[in-house]
This record gives structure tokens, sequence and C-alpha cells, in this order.
């Protein structure tokens, strides 16, 4: 499914008169590969295009990574950690890289927001206020914690050692190089997410953006060595598929860290076992919405409607199963149904598009299969079930009721702005079917019983659960998977563990 793509089709496109100078500037220069503070070609000198999916023009080409590109990474990524620069630096200085991280991307805003709506074809205004400050806050939230990272002391008993004394304590040590590979959903705050934690805990790494959405992750990098993060700690390679591969294979690679799909995520624990590296994993979800009839009903509509259309759909929380009590099903589905098919289509560089295109032809293919698969097993799209103009990978918003609880589309993850709208009768029913699925990521509650509202949540097989409102949330909160959704949890304070080891010294006295 990746690095497959004939890329050929794109044509060149006429310079965006609604990029800002910075943001042309960016694209008139190279891109190059970022090792060991050096920005470089690839080996073999490939390059590989990167297209904006409103319209299919090549946007600019991006240096083709690949496995040697991921050895010279990863060779310059372990001299970094081994010379111990880094990693023994002082945490406050650390804690003001990162600080600086932060301000620059707020600074940067429009240019990085410009840079990822092009890309990803989100809209800018999203971009901007979500992913762009998102990021900056991932950024600092991790600096406070650089100078935070303790060990304890352990009041040891040592049974056997007669009345001999001793001073034991744990320290928490960074893990070393880490491998973060990213998709492009979020492209930036995924790297923001990946690169926080473990910098503040003093790891160096190589990067891995998709090959969808490469650019923003090359100005994080720009950024990175503005801040005064030393040469050699952050290293980005633009590429396929097989430069993952190259990375979570890789014997000299002591973490990776992954985001994307569970069927690459499957792949990468493989691939990690040659050397047994630490693995962290955020898969796909299929998440289940419930919606009581004592709910707020506006605030539901609105919320349940976000809930799967936020990012065109293309999120791994996406609340793409909305169970709806059975007495308000019709007249709740099609108020979201009335309110999906009022977003504003467009291109992601229009101040006023809610709804920007899906990512690219697959992607595209991929929703086109399942708006068929709707309908072939006995669906009806209240609203939407088929493209949206006739250039560029836009879908329609849509809406399937009459489903049942084995449908593909009901079943399976999507990643577009495609709902499925099932029929509950109480609490047991609702809580059985949402937690009818291989995925456990998220879960939305939407009722004014606040006892209700607790007993579902504590029921739900899901990693976050949000209660009259939908992917709310925050740096401070842990984010991650039950079941196949994935393994560990990223963001709050829990993310450091992914980043850290403990030593245990024991000292007779
Ligand atoms: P994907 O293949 O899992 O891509 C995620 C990242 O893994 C990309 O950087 C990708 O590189 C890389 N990769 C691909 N093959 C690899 C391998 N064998 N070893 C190591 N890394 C590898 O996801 P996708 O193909 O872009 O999207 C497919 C589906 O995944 C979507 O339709 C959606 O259902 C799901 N998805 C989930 C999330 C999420 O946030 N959980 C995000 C994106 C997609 P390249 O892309 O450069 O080849
Ligand atoms: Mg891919």
């Amino acid at each position: 499914m990746t690095g497959t793509l004939s890329r050929d089709t794109g044509s060149a496109a006429p310079v965006d008169e609604r990029l800002g100078a910075e943001a042309r500037d960016f694209l008139a220069r190279p891109h190059r590969l970022l090792i060991g503070g050096q920005w470089v070609d690839a080996a073999d000198g490939r390059t590989f295009g990167t297209y904006d999916p409103a319209t299919g023009n090549e946007i600019t080409q991006v240096a083709h990574g690949g496995p040697e590109d991921v050895d010279r990474a990863v060779a310059a990524a372990r001299r970094t950690f081994d010379d111990g620069a880094w990693a023994t630096m002082k945490p406050r200085e650390r804690e003001q890289i990162l600080w600086r991280i932060g301000d620059l991307l707020d600074a940067k805003a429009e240019l990085f927001g410009q840079i990822e709506a092009l890309d990803n074809g989100k809209s800018v205004g999203i971009a901007t206020a979500v992913d762009v400050a998102w990021a900056a806050d991932v950024f600092r939230y991790y600096a406070g914690w650089a100078t935070k990272i303790e060990g304890s002391t352990v009041p040891v008993s040592m049974p056997f050692a007669g009345d001999k004394q001793f001073h034991a304590y744990t320290q928490r040590v960074p893990v070393g190089v880490c491998g973060q590979i990213i998709p492009w959903n979020f492209p930036l705050l995924m790297a923001a997410w990946k690169l926080g934690p473990a910098l503040a805990t003093g790891n160096t790494l190589v990067l891995k953006p998709a090959e969808q959405t490469p650019l923003t992750a090359l100005l994080l990098g720009e950024v990175c060595q503005e801040a005064g993060v030393p040469d050699g700690v952050v290293n980005i390679i633009t590429g396929f598929g097989d430069a993952g591969a190259a990375i979570s294979g890789h014997d000299d690679v002591d973490k990776v860290a992954f985001t994307g799909s569970t069927e690459v995520g499957k792949l990468i624990v493989d691939a990690a076992k040659g050397n047994l590296k630490k693995v962290s994993l955020e898969l796909g979800g299929k998440s289940a919405n419930i919606v009581f009839a004592d709910c707020d009903w506006d605030a539901a509509v609105a919320g349940s409607v976000a809930a799967w259309m936020f990012n065109h759909g293309q999120a791994c929380t996406a609340g793409t199963r909305l169970y709806v009590e059975d007495s308000i099903y019709e007249e709740f589905t099609q108020a979201v149904a009335d309110a999906a098919s009022q977003a504003t289509i467009g291109h992601g560089l229009d101040p006023d598009t809610v709804l920007g295109p899906v990512v690219d032809q697959d992607q595209f293919d991929k929703v086109s299969y399942y708006l068929r698969a709707g309908i072939e097993d006995g669906g009806r799209a209240l609203t939407g079930g088929a493209r949206h103009g006739d250039t560029g990978f836009f879908i329609q918003p849509t809406v399937f009721v009459d489903v049942k609880p084995e449908d593909r589309v009901v079943k399976e993850e999507i990643f577009g702005p495609v709902v499925s709208a099932l029929r509950f009768t109480d609490v047991e029913d609702a809580v059985r079917q949402a937690n009818d699925s291989m995925y456990g990521l998220a879960a939305g509650v939407w009722t004014k019983d606040l006892s209700k509202a607790h007993q579902v949540a504590s029921r739900l097989q899901a990693g976050s659960v949000w209660v009259n409102q939908y992917n709310g949330f925050d740096t401070a909160m842990p984010f991650g998977g039950f079941k196949q959704s994935g393994w560990g949890r990223e963001l709050g304070a829990g993310a450091l563990d992914l980043y850290t080891q403990t030593r245990s010294v024991n000292i007779q006295l």
C-alpha cells in the first residue's frame, strides 16, 4: 500500500498566490535529509515529489532517503548519543532549547500552517490554530519535564547481608537512539508528540515523516537547529516505507515509536525482534460515539459531526461508529446528515474551507471502496456517498444508516469523512456494541445524566473517553490504545516512560 504510487501524473504547480513570502521561499529551496546537523542529498541522489491533494499538482521535490541514508542517520545519532553531551547537558539548558522550539513554532505559525495546508490538504485556519499551536504547546510541556526526570532513593532491607549498610537509588536515563515513524494526517503534530518527550529525556533520534507529507518535518528540523539542538540529536529522513523498515529493523536503534496503521504496526513489531528494541505504537481505531436520548441536542449534533468529520475523517480517534438511542435515531441521524452537508468543501488554503481533500489517490480509492461497500452491504447514505467535484481527492461527507454490526463500514477503519449510524436500546446494549471491535482507541458519550456518563465511561474498552465533547485532548492527558489500537501511552508524564529506562544503583557503605 505504501510507496507504490505512480507519481508521474502530477504536473508542476504554479506558485500558489495564497502562500506568503516565507512559504514560497521555503518551497524554492532544496529539501534534503538532515543527518548529523548537515542538510544532505540522498546517498543515491534520488528525489520524489510531494503533491497538493486538492489539485494533484506537484508541490516540490524532496530527497528520497533509503536504507543507506538510514544507516548514515543512525550512525550520526549513535555518535551524538555516545559522546554524552546531549544527555548530560544541564536539564535547564535542554528545557530552554525545547521552550525555544515552541516559541519559534508560534513565531512561524503562518509559514507552518500554510505548508501543512498545502501538503496535507487540511484547512490553513485549523492547521495554524490546532496543529501548529498544539505542537508548540507540546514542546513547552516537555520543556517543563526536562528538569524533573527524577529517580528515587530506596530503603533496601538486604536480608542476607547481615548488618551492613547500603545506599540504594534509581536513575532514569535515556533509552538511546530512537527511531520515530509518523503518518500524514497530523504531520507536524505527530512529529512534536514524538520529539518532545524524546528530547526532554536526552535521547537522540531519527525521524521519518510519511511520504505524502514530508515538508513540515523539514521545517521543524530547521527550527530545532535554530533553537540550539546540537548537531546529530535530531536526524530526519524523508522517504517511503523501506526507510521506515530500515529504521525499525536497525540493530543500532534502541527504540522505535510508530504512529500509523495497525497493519504496519505489526510489521514494526516483527522488525524490532532482531535486537529487541523497545517498541511503542499508536495505531488505528474505529471509535464508538454513543448518544443517549437525554443529551444536550445541539451540542451532541455538532459534536457528533466533528467527531468523524474533523481532519476529513483522517484521525485515528474518529468517532465513526455512531450509536444513537432508539427513540431519537431517525431525527438525530437526519440532523447529523443535515449539519454535515453544510460543511464548506475546498482547498486548504481557502480561508472558508472546513473540509479538504483526503491525502492522496490511495486514500481516495480506499474511501471510495467503502462508499460502495456501505451500499453493497445494505446501508443507505442519508447524505454524501460520492466524490466531490472532479479534481483533487475530495469526498462528500457521508452518513450511512440502516447498517448492521457486521458491515464493512461498521467494522473497518475507513479514514475518510464517513460515519455509520447504529441503534441501541439501553446502557447494556450501547456498551456491548461499542466494545465489539478489535480496536480500542477512543469513545464519546453524550448524556446529561452524570451517573450514567461515569458508569458508561468506566465500562468502555477505550484509551480515551470523552463525555459531552469529542477529541477532548490535552497535552497533559495520556493518549493511546486498548486492544489492537496500540502499545504504550503518549502525551502526559507517561510518555517519559517510553523514552527512559531505570538504573538501580546499590552502594554498600
Ligand atoms: P502506514 O503505511 O501505516 O504509514 C505510517 C508510516 O509508516 C509512514 O511514515 C510510512 O511510510 C511508514 N511505513 C510504511 N511501511 C512501513 C514499514 N514496512 N516499516 C516501517 N514503516 C513503514 O499508513 P498509510 O499507508 O499511510 O495509511 C494506511 C491506513 O493507515 C489509513 O487508511 C488509516 O486507516 C491508517 N492510518 C492510521 C493513522 C493513525 O493515526 N493511527 C495514521 C495514518 C494512517 P510512507 O507513508 O512514507 O510509505
Ligand atoms: Mg503511506
